[in-house]
């Protein structure tokens, strides 16, 4: 009880946002010793139970938090103290100004991490460049313009396509892998940086497997963008709903079957001998169909909730980064979808250069957009299962 007055008190002497203005970790800090005071959304998500296991706020616990936050926008709806309280208090919003600064700072070349910053233009420049290549190097195949039956690498030689995709997309892979490596070590300290303090423990090794199990859970169930009452998300009002999760699974999963489809084709390339073009019923073609499908719902739906959302929900200020990684994964599978139902046609050629243009700019901003959400997110989610196994030494009630 005696620790729950210092908070209170503290809470108090640090109302005023005045101070933290312009400084996103030091606003995360304030309203989480406010909400650590008052705890009334502790069922909401997992922020708040990990929060209730802390009593400073430092940067690493900052980050931690702000990547566990989904921007549900339950706890802004359901609070007393936010805008035009006094006390000023938005967590989403604070969650996301600090998990864009996490994705700058935690960036791999360091120098490009300020990409996040200006992801529209990133976007924008990356799509022009990589159209521009495939439309070039199209107009220079022989056999451009012509029908082809749907024989994509008579305009692009297989290889060449290896050679360019692969490359891209293993960088991009390698550069958010050690993103996501710096996060993980800086939010979780070496046990002898932590000896002599309340979160120095140890997990048993089934515990982790229990761990891993259930953030993949979360992840793949987006479980916390149900509002912590499985009626979902805030949108533009009080009226929770299920739909922003609805067209998250939609692009999830979709983005996913386009996935298996390129890496099934691959396996028939090289193990079976079979090339593309593959048959409308194709396993392939049937999971890029379906994939694709779902890649064009879950944007729109995502597009049309971002723009109608409460103004004082998350940051304005990234809504570039949002809604250019949106409008690019619309793009991937309109014109995945287009060149498929015209591939034996005369646009077949110009219709791949676009194709490939569009998954080209995608795989060069995976790591420096809002794709980083998700490998990010994925690990808070992976920190708070290992966590919430172990002892807290606090004993506040959280537990
Ligand atoms: S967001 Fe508001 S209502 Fe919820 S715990 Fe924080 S201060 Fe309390
Ligand atoms: S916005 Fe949603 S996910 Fe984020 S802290 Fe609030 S309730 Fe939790």
């Amino acid at each position: 009880m005696q620790r729950l007055a210092e908070l209170i008190d503290k809470a108090r002497r640090d109302v005023s946002s005045a101070s933290t203005v312009g400084n996103p970790e030091a606003e995360v800090a304030r309203v989480m010793q406010i909400c650590n005071a008052c705890r009334y959304c502790e069922g909401y998500c997992a922020v708040f139970p990990a929060m209730t296991r802390r009593l400073d706020f430092g940067a690493a616990d900052v980050h931690y938090l702000a990547n566990l936050c989904h921007n549900c926008g339950a706890c802004l709806h359901a609070c007393q103290y936010a805008p035009p309280n006094a006390f000023n208090v938005n967590v989403p919003r604070a969650m996301a100004q600090v998990r864009v600064n996490t994705y700058s700072q935690y960036a791999f070349p360091a120098a490009l991490g300020s990409l996040y910053q200006r992801a529209g233009l990133t976007v924008s420049l990356a799509l022009a460049a990589a159209l521009a290549l495939f439309l070039v190097l199209a107009a220079a195949s022989a056999d451009a313009g012509k029908p082809l039956a749907g024989n994509f690498y008579a305009i692009f030689p297989h290889n060449l396509l290896v050679a360019l995709f692969g490359s891209v997309f293993g960088w991009s892979m390698l550069a958010l892998a050690v993103g996501v490596v710096k996060f993980w070590r800086e939010t979780n300290p070496a046990p002898a940086a932590l000896a002599g303090t309340a979160t120095v423990q140890s997990s048993p090794p089934d515990a982790l497997g229990e761990a891993l199990a259930e953030a993949a859970g979360n992840a793949l169930t987006l479980k916390y963008l149900d509002g912590g009452t499985g009626e979902g998300c805030n949108d533009e009002d009080d009226r929770p709903t299920l739909l922003r999760r609805k067209f998250h699974h939609f692009t999830f999963y979709g983005f996913l079957l386009c996935f298996a489809s390129t890496s099934v084709a691959t396996v028939y390339h090289y193990a079976f001998g079979w090339q593309a073009p593959y048959a409308l019923t194709s396993l392939p073609v049937l999971l890029g169909t379906v994939g694709g499908i779902g890649l064009l719902i879950g944007p729109v739906g995502l597009a049309w909730l971002h723009l109608k959302r409460h103004p004082l929900h998350g940051d304005k200020a990234q809504s570039p980064m949002d809604l250019g990684f949106i409008a690019l994964l619309f793009l991937v599978s309109a014109t995945g979808l287009a060149l498929l139902a015209w591939r034996d046609s005369a646009a077949m050629s110009t219709l791949l250069a676009v194709h490939l243009g569009t998954v080209m700019a995608l795989f060069l901003t995976l790591p420096y957009g809002k794709f980083a959400h998700g490998v990010f997110r994925g690990a808070a989610l992976l920190k708070w299962s290992i966590e919430r196994r172990r002892p807290s030494n606090l004993r506040l009630g959280g537990d």
